[in-house]
């Protein structure tokens, strides 16, 4: 049995997402062997994300400052809201470049199975920014432009795909033009390891040029 502030330690490194009892023994045993300033170090990297970040008022991200820089960047189309899963996708999107709308993050998608519903994601603000046209600027002071088009960028796996017919079925009726990012076939690719529903709607998706 370890001694408790140990085991203390490794129970609370075990919650972490992929992290089995037995890396959160060798992730504990490595802070015991780390030095004190590393140590704090890294307990005060954990409190200072927790104290200091919060979600964007406006598009639910993960922000420092609310509202978000996206958010407050008036060069960037308020009409045009890229709707994704999580913070990550986000960053994702800004390192492509060549996007200049705003974004939604759900933080999550819709799994019936692991009890996720609309109600653990960020829908009903969505829902909101997408409802109140004009009125959507009230947090940047007043004159944002209302949403006329949710691109929705969730991932083209199951629950995604899911999540994205539930949102479209929501923003519809709101006179929000509703579009999904297009799937195909990965650039570089070889069409004969793309899969058959990955190949049909690279088809079904296609474009002039
Ligand atoms: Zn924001």
């Amino acid at each position: 049995m370890f001694a408790s502030p140990i085991a203390r330690l490794v129970q609370q490194l075990g919650k972490l997402p992929g992290i089995g009892e037995k890396t959160a023994a060798r992730l504990a045993f490595h802070i015991l062997r780390a030095s004190p300033e590393d140590a704090a170090a890294l307990a005060a990297a954990i409190a200072e994300v927790r104290q200091k970040i919060r979600f964007c008022s406006i598009c639910c991200d993960l922000t420092e400052a609310d509202p978000c820089g996206v958010c407050r960047d008036a060069r960037r189309d308020a009409g045009l809201v890229c709707v994704v899963a999580q913070p990550q996708d986000v960053l994702a999107i800004e390192r492509a470049g060549g996007y200049h709308g705003r974004y939604h993050v759900l933080h999550g998608v819709l799994s019936p199975l692991d009890g996720i519903g609309p109600d653990d994601l960020r829908v009903t603000e969505l829902i909101r920014r997408c409802g109140q046209g004009g009125l959507a600027g009230s947090a940047t002071g007043g004159g944002e432009e209302s949403v006329r088009e949710a691109i929705l960028a969730t991932s083209t796996a199951v629950e995604g795909e899911a999540t994205a017919v539930y949102l479209a079925k929501l923003l519809r009726p709101l006179g929000v033009r509703t579009t999904r990012i297009a799937t195909g076939v990965p650039i570089g690719g070889e069409l004969e390891y793309a899969d058959q529903l990955t190949l049909a709607r690279a088809i079904d998706g296609r474009r002039d040029m």
